[in-house]
């Protein structure tokens, strides 16, 4: 059987580069995916192990779509350590 395939913050969608600043999600969490700017990215930090991952935006595009909302997304999130739970969204800005 196929297993539910959250958003994984291993390897699979990792951004190419790291923000140049990041903040924490929760007050964005009503925005859909389509509605961040070009030079923002969205990663997630993990509860258990403390990692901080970054996701490629064009990768998250085509799989999820824009209509998600980054609420929805935050809870599919999945950790490299292998935590579903409480992972919480992070927004990064670019460098431009
Ligand atoms: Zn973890």
């Amino acid at each position: 059987m196929k297993h539910k395939r959250g958003i994984d913050l291993r390897t699979d969608m990792a951004a190419p580069f790291a923000p140049a600043r990041m903040r924490e999600g929760s007050y964005d969490l009503w925005r859909p995916i389509g509605d961040l700017a070009q030079y923002e990215i969205i990663g997630g930090t993990c509860p258990t192990c403390d990692h901080v991952g970054w996701l490629d935006m064009a990768i998250v595009r085509r799989r999820v779509g824009a209509e998600m909302s980054l609420l929805h997304f935050q809870e599919k999130l999945v950790c490299r350590c292998g935590n579903r739970d409480g992972n919480r969204l992070m927004i990064g800005t670019l460098a431009r």
